[in-house]
């Protein structure tokens, strides 16, 4: 679809489309016809001033990155940092990551490894 193309290439993600399909359709009032006759010019219609430099998906994965930092920063404070050494002393090495599961003492692991 041609389109699309202009935000292919700035890698909009199929929802990054729809994001900006609901944003369009938001900001002008409209509601989507019972029937489209010609789909591809409707959607070209739609998208016309949108700015593919915008993606609209980004700014969510940026939340979740963010996040996704904030929580390794509080693990590391809260847990890693302040936790008493496994029996190889490293500081919560027999404590499994929230997230990941993984263990920060290569030898934690490999033994809770050996024993399942
Ligand atoms: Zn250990």
């Amino acid at each position: 679809l041609t389109a699309l193309h202009r935000f292919a290439v700035q890698r909009w993600t199929p929802r990054d489309v729809q994001l900006a399909l609901d944003e369009v359709l938001r900001a002008r009032r409209w509601s989507v016809p019972d029937r489209v006759e010609q789909p591809a010019a409707y959607l070209a219609a739609l998208l016309r001033d949108v700015d593919p430099n915008d993606r609209p998906g980004a700014l969510e994965e940026a939340m979740v990155e963010a996040e996704r930092e904030r929580r390794e920063w509080l693990w590391r404070r809260d847990v890693a940092g302040s936790a008493p050494e496994c029996e190889h002393g490293q500081p919560a090495g027999d404590q499994p990551h929230p997230q990941t599961g993984v263990r920060a003492c290569p030898l934690c692991r490999t033994e809770r490894k050996a024993e399942q």
